[in-house]
């Protein structure tokens, strides 16, 4: 049920089994999951209200210190996370795939890699996490070959590997596909514009949470706490904690350490020889027929040979006919929340808006010259797998909120094994593509330059080649890092906080290690675990 402003007077207490704070997929999906059970009362505390309101967005303002300022100031703390009922959904463009089996294990060559859970250990719930996201069966590997267009097949590219993404298309928004469902739910209680404010420990136990609403602030207890916030939210959540207990025991130094996102740049660029046109269209969406009409996209991985022999991680790589991803994923969604909801700098807000018209404008004239021209180009985009790096972080500032809270600042950063992985990678495309006869490729200027000069060049240096070109898509990772070991993990297996005994985390910030591939499926799926580790304590 949905509890509104007149049921939370000034006394207000609320009881639960599990108090889930914050309702995006992550939440969401534990919630719906647990409910099930109809013995277990549900407490879910949400910051954002049904719809956009650009007073709780307010709530997600920020600071980013190295990368995530572009496509504009502060895009990756304040722009790319929605305080809204659904969350992020809100705003997603359905994606949808599951980590490799490798990526949970250790790899020698990167430090800090492996999970300790397999993929097996997942697989079972990867396979349930497909309906909850509106995809069809869980095939992401060649057997899709049988479904695809004849023309296609596997092996283009032969030092590369051929993976696949399904869409739900929209994409799903788990605010509209849940509503319905947590209104008629007698046993979960959804509160919303309740921010989390502070937690309560007495000994090894949260003992309840403090919320805000309207200046006025309200208590939660329950038996079982989980942080369902993102994984900026979660840390600052944290750290927050930290700050204002300085003596206590959950003093986890990791807190907010080893962020990552998926780095986006469009590395270079092609025309198709001999009207190879068949290889584009392997490499563009198919909708499936058989496979619930849901839409598929081939992209090509560095095989696991190249990484292990290059000292590398992996990265994706997608061929589209026009340079527009950038615009599609980062530019529309700043218009759509920097209109709504913050006070710009409009000076800079313009400048940033002509050149985007200028892209907008280059892009459609080119799609429209691709069409009649008979040597068809493409653009290269490609995704690194960021390897795990402490000092990546996030870590709050001295500036309050208007709660009192510490507000964060995103120092994401990237080592030079990222920008290797990037240039070999860019060298192994151009290399198949022209061994084929398939197509010329060419770099991007900032390739040329890391291509023309020493890898061992200072990270300053690398990075300021990279600041222009490289984006975030709201894929905020490993703030809260899954392990066995504390001295390098926040949460276990089970996703519970080391040092307390009630306390879990949901979402991606528990990914120690995050592969190519976007990230919603597997925290759908490890909300579902969650749900059955939850159950089995209740
Ligand atoms: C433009 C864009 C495109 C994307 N496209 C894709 C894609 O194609 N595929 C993919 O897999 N992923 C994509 N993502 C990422 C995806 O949206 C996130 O992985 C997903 O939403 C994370 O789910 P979550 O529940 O962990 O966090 P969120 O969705 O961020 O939800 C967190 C919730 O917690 C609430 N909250 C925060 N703080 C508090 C507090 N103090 N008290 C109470 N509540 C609080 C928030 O209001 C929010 O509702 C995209 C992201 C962006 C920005």
């Amino acid at each position: 049920m949905i509890i509104e402003t007149s049921q939370q007077n000034e006394s207000f207490i609320d009881h639960a089994d599990v108090c889930i704070i914050g309702a995006g997929p992550a939440g969401i999906t534990l919630a719906q999951k647990l409910s099930r059970n109809d013995n277990i009362k549900i407490s879910i505390i949400e910051s954002g209200d049904l719809s956009f309101n650009s007073e709780s967005q307010k709530l997600n303002l920020g600071e980013c210190l190295e990368f995530g300022n572009y496509p504009h100031q502060n895009y990756s703390i304040s722009h790319a996370r929605i305080r809204q009922f659904g969350g992020t959904s809100n705003v997603w463009a359905g994606w949808s795939g599951p980590l490799e089996q490798d990526d949970f294990n250790e790899r020698p060559w990167i430090e800090e890699t492996g999970w300790p859970i397999s993929y097996q250990d997942l697989e079972p719930f990867y396979k349930k996490s497909q309906s909850i996201l509106n995809l069809s069966k869980f095939i992401y590997d060649k057997s899709i070959y049988d479904y695809y267009p004849k023309a296609c097949s596997n092996d283009y590219l032969k030092d590369f590997k051929n993976v696949f993404w399904q869409f739900s298309e929209p994409p799903i928004k788990f605010n509209h596909k849940y509503f319905q469902f947590f209104k008629n739910k007698k046993n979960i209680k959804l509160f919303l514009q309740n921010t989390v404010t502070d937690l309560i420990k007495d000994k090894n136990q949260i003992t309840e949470v403090v919320c805000i609403k309207n200046s006025v602030k309200f208590k939660f207890k329950s038996k079982i706490f989980v942080l369902a916030c993102g994984a900026i939210e979660n840390a600052a959540i944290l750290l927050n904690f930290q700050k204002k207990n300085p003596g206590d025991k959950f003093n986890n130094f990791n807190v907010g350490k080893y962020f990552m996102e998926h780095p986006h740049c469009t590395i270079g660029y092609g025309f198709i020889k001999n009207n190879n046109n068949k290889f584009l269209s392997c490499y563009s969406k198919n909708k499936i027929k058989k496979l619930d009409n849901v839409k598929f996209l081939s992209g090509i991985v560095l095989s696991d040979k190249t990484q292990k022999e290059n000292r590398i991680t992996n990265c994706v790589s997608i061929f589209l006919p026009n340079n527009f991803l950038e615009i599609q994923s980062a530019v529309i969604l700043r218009y759509n929340l920097a209109l709504r909801a913050f006070n710009l700098n409009f000076i800079s807000f313009f400048i940033q808006l002509l050149k985007d018209i200028k892209k907008i404008y280059l892009s459609a004239f080119e799609i429209l010259k691709n069409f009649i021209s008979k040597r068809k180009k493409f653009y290269i985009i490609s995704r690194i797998e960021q390897v795990p790096n402490k000092n990546s972080r996030v870590y709050l500032s001295n500036t309050k909120n208007k709660y009192g809270n510490f507000l964060p600042i995103l120092d994401w950063q990237m080592k030079k094994q990222d920008l290797k992985t990037l240039l070999i990678n860019f060298n192994e495309i151009k290399l198949n593509l022209e061994k084929k006869n398939i197509a010329d490729v060419y770099p991007f200027d900032f390739i040329k330059k890391i291509q023309n000069e020493k890898i061992d060049k200072t990270k300053d240096e690398w990075d300021k080649n990279l600041k222009k070109e490289v984006f975030g898509v709201g894929h905020h990772m490993g703030t809260t890092r899954m392990g066995e070991d504390k001295n390098i993990s926040v949460v276990n297996s089970n996703l519970k906080v080391h040092e307390i005994d009630n306390l879990y985390c949901a979402g991606s910030s528990v990914f120690p290690t995050c592969g190519y591939i976007n990230p919603t499926l597997t925290i759908v799926a490890l909300s579902l675990r969650l749900a059955e580790h939850l159950e089995s304590k209740i």
